[in-house]
């Protein structure tokens, strides 16, 4: 038995019910515990039959991933080192920030898959390859995960929950999409988690396939598109998929995903020292979005281990970003979060596995 509950579809939980002969209304309780109450064992749906309770422990886990690294920075964020069934590792960071008059807000960062095919040279997921998918149990249930810790942390009173989802931990999500189009669903539904989809974004390098089919879903999730660069010479190699999917032709597929679903893409750029942050790689930019309804994320880099790549310094960002604000290009400054953690993508990963070699060599 290698499939969790999460990795069924609501149609799929409907007939493993039926084929146990247990009646249909037992499916709704049964979403009930597993998404919204967040159950932890089969043990506490005490308001199941005892004997079908036994029967799902022997058909499906009720958790895909168990945590095996924890870890609080001094912002708040949360990052955790999660070990799937095969024993790989995967991460996700849940962020906070505070809101006026209310609880803080808060957002989970979920990876799609183990490393990454994608291979960008500043990005420590990058570095480690690629090993496989997650199924949608695996990306599920990192979401479940931390919403059990705020559900924990507010003490059985109303409060805490996630409040936005965000693809973009280790992984390109839209090469698994197949996967991330399921475990959206189930998120999604109102049976299940029931977070709506507007709270929802994917982060992609721009697969051009899957963003055409994504936008024909008409999902309304919001779609980030990680630019980092406004020439493809030099997006060729800060992102080496530009090569099969140039800038000509990733920007007019971004107009039409905003002409589909009527969700403004995002545009991420991560600034690195002397490689994509000057004023007329600004100003190329610009052009290049001109006229355009979208939004650009200047992202500060988080130190990896390829010294090419170092973070630009705070003038030249910020010199930077007014040179896009006096273009009209809508633009903010990403917070830099769990700065003391490794918080950058992969990089709690790449730590834990160094420190298993050093251990198993001792
Ligand atoms: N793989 C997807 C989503 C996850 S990465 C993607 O690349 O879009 C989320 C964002 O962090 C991406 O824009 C990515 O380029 C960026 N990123 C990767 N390495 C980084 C680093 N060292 N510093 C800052 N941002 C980084
Ligand atoms: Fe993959 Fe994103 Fe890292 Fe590029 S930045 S290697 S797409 S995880």
């Amino acid at each position: 038995m290698s499939k969790a509950i999460t990795d069924l579809t609501v149609k799929e939980v409907n007939e493993m019910v039926a084929s146990l002969g247990v009646p249909s209304y037992r499916v709704k309780q049964l979403l009930v515990w597993v998404y919204q109450k967040l159950a932890v064992s089969y043990d506490e749906m005490t308001d199941l039959p005892v004997s079908f309770r036994r029967e799902l422990e022997k058909q499906v886990k009720l958790h895909a991933l168990s945590p095996v690294r924890d870890v609080r920075a001094k912002d708040g964020t949360i990052k955790v080192l999660f070990e799937l069934v095969d024993g790989k590792t995967v991460e996700s960071a849940l962020m906070s920030a505070p809101a006026a008059n209310r609880r803080h807000r808060y957002t989970v960062c979920v990876s799609t898959q183990v490393g990454c095919p994608i291979g960008c040279p500043f990005c420590a997921t990058g570095q480690q390859g690629f090993e496989r998918n997650l199924t949608p149990g695996e990306i599920i249930d990192q979401v479940l995960y931390f919403a059990r810790k705020l559900k924990d942390m507010s003490d059985g009173r109303e409060g805490e929950r996630v409040d936005n989802i965000v693809f973009m931990g280790m992984g390109e999500p839209l090469a698994n999409y197949d996967a991330l189009r399921q475990a959206i669903e189930m998120l999604n539904s109102p049976d299940a988690f029931g977070l709506s989809a507007r709270s929802m974004t994917i982060s992609s390098t721009g697969l051009l396939p899957q963003i055409e089919k994504l936008g024909k879903e008409k999902l309304q999730v919001g779609l980030a598109i990680s630019l980092h660069a406004p020439d493809n010479a030099l997006r060729d190699k800060l992102v080496p998929i530009n090569k099969k999917y140039p800038l000509e032709k990733l920007v007019p597929a971004c107009r039409n995903y905003f002409a589909r679903t009527g969700r403004r893409v995002s545009f991420e750029y991560v600034l690195l020292e002397d490689v994509n942050d000057s004023l007329l790689q600004a100003q190329a930019l610009a052009g290049l979005l001109r006229g355009m309804n979208c939004h650009v994320n200047l992202i500060p880099a988080n130190i990896t281990t390829d010294e090419t790549f170092r973070p630009s310094p705070r003038s030249k960002i910020l010199a930077f970003q007014q040179e896009l604000k006096n273009r009209n290009i809508n633009c903010t400054l990403r917070q830099s979060r769990g700065q003391d953690i490794d918080a950058g993508c992969g990089q709690l990963r790449s730590r834990f596995t160094a420190d298993k070699n050093r251990q198993s060599k001792r």
